[in-house]
């Protein structure tokens, strides 16, 4: 009897492997961890500027604001990081690459299933997020961070702007250690 499974020939076609779909499907987001180091510096200046105007945010109202700030954040994070707006960014904890896009959704990786080449065992064509993660983290300066464990994510934040709630947060805690100081002074 014949074994189908033996090959016919010896031909074997270019490019053959179990990775079906090309790289390039990653080029940006891996971009994004190769240069994790700058891109740090670009938002921690971003989110001052944020911060810095949280006085108008709330002059017209953060959720008057939440829809146009929610779209560019989408085409920029979309764009640059795969982003799926959680709504609960973790990129700076992340050495830039978005744990959102492990299909195992874990938010505290790697899984024990990385391959041998780095990818993942889900979707063998996709750089692991995780080993990512880890090599973007060793470019930043709070790279030390990724050792930070994170909590489940809160899906009814879904769809919502993280720089939003971040700068409202940022805003709150600061306004609270300002009354407190000024408390003490009294
Ligand atoms: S962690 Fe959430 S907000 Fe940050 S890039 Fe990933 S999906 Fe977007």
């Amino acid at each position: 009897m014949k074994n189908k499974t033996a090959p016919l020939t010896s031909y074997v076609p270019a490019g053959a492997s179990h990775v079906r779909r090309t790289g390039s499907r990653y080029t940006l987001r891996r971009w994004s961890v190769r240069h994790a180091g700058l891109l740090e510096k670009v938002y921690n200046i971003f989110a001052e500027v944020f911060l810095k105007l949280h006085w108008l945010w709330n002059l017209i109202g953060y959720s008057r604001v939440e829809r146009p700030i929610v779209f560019a954040e989408k085409a920029v994070k979309g764009f640059m990081f795969d982003c799926r707006m959680c709504g609960q960014c973790t990129l700076s904890e992340t050495g830039m690459s978005c744990p959102m896009n492990c299909p195992k959704g874990l938010r505290n990786g790697p899984c024990g299933g990385v391959r041998a080449d780095g990818n993942c065992e889900i979707e063998p064509d996709m750089p692991c997020v995780w080993v990512e993660a880890w090599k973007g983290s060793r470019l930043m300066q709070a790279g030390g961070n990724i050792h930070i464990v994170q909590g489940p994510v809160d899906f009814s934040l879904r769809g919502t702007s993280a720089w939003l709630s971040v700068t409202a947060r940022t805003a709150a805690e600061r306004d609270a250690a300002r009354q407190a100081a000024k408390e003490q002074e009294q």
